[in-house]
């Protein structure tokens, strides 16, 4: 039997809480407010701004998007990204990807003010994050945890198998892994006989961006999966990385897509931007 592990419901949660906290910061003077800078005509990154704008302004939080086009030059974005930064109305700030060929996510994210840093990226967050310091830990690699958590799978002592060493995913969710007790191993794609890692896995995280693959075989019986993957269909829809109707009935819980880590992620991407604007 395979648990259904939805993130809906925590979504709506936190969501929940985020509302009544922008409603007080508000009230106060201080609405709080998070700025999306964008540098790229990419449809799928355009839908995934236009839902989490859709859903700042549901709980109360004011979204500017800040879209320089796709041919913005480096300098141009960490200019802007410097200039929210300094301004006091601006509580998080996100960079959106894919960027420009010649911009380099890492290098401009330095630009975003940690303070501001609601989605983790700037290396000194995941510095701080790896050396167990208080920081934002990237949205995706939190909202994996706050799943874990939400649907009480103990991780103490646990294996745990990341697939995906992406500094946004993978890494941070390894290292918040780490912190937890567990035991984790990290897979990419150099990776010799990737079955034979995720199958020693209690607890396997798959943030890749290939459809389906894992499968049946990759998964050891009753492990719970977490499927972070988001790959758009040709109609219109979203599979994760995970084959779900190989491992259902295998795995002991699997994170469905869409409807999984994705609103748990935006919603802690709010979260953040009201616990930056409190200071
Ligand atoms: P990314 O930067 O492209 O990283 C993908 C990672 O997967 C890389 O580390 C790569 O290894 C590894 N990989 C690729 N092919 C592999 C294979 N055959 N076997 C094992 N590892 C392999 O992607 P990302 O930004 O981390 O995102 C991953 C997925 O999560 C995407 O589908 C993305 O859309 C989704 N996502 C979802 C959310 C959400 O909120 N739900 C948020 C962010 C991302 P190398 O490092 O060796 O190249």
């Amino acid at each position: 039997m395979t648990a259904n592990l939805g993130g809906t419901e925590l979504a709506a949660a936190i969501r929940a809480e985020v509302a009544a906290a922008a409603a007080e910061l508000t009230a106060a003077g201080t609405p709080p407010r998070l700025a999306v800078v964008v540098a790229t005509a990419d449809e799928s990154s355009a839908w995934y701004v236009r839902s989490i704008a859709r859903t700042a302004e549901k709980t109360g939080i004011a979204c500017s998007v800040v879209d320089l086009g796709d041919t913005a030059a480096p300098d141009r974005i960490r200019t802007e990204l410097a200039a929210l930064s300094e301004d006091p109305a601006v509580h998080g700030i996100i960079l959106q990807t894919p960027l420009p060929p010649d911009a380099i996510f890492e290098d401009l994210a330095s630009a975003i003010d940690p303070a501001k840093d609601v989605d983790g990226a700037n290396p000194l967050s995941l510095g701080r994050l790896a050396a167990g310091l208080p920081a934002f830990a990237p949205a995706t690699a939190e909202a994996v945890l706050a799943l874990l958590d939400h649907h009480e799978v103990p991780l103490y002592a646990r294996n745990a198998v990341v697939v995906g060493r992406s500094n946004v995913v993978g890494k941070p969710t390894a290292q918040l892994l780490l912190q937890r007790d567990a035991t984790v191993t990290i897979c990419h794609r150099f990776t010799k006989d990737l079955r034979q890692f995720t199958r020693s896995a209690d607890v396997l995280v798959v943030a890749v961006g290939h459809p389906k693959l894992i499968t049946a075989e990759h998964v050891a019986e009753d492990a719970i999966v977490i499927d972070v993957g988001t790959n758009p269909t040709s109609d219109g829809g979203l599979v994760g990385d995970v084959d779900a109707d190989s491992v259902t009935g295998r795995a002991g819980g699997l994170t469905p897509v869409p409807g999984g880590v994705g609103p748990v992620t935006t919603a802690l991407l709010l979260q953040h931007t009201v616990a930056s604007a409190r200071g």
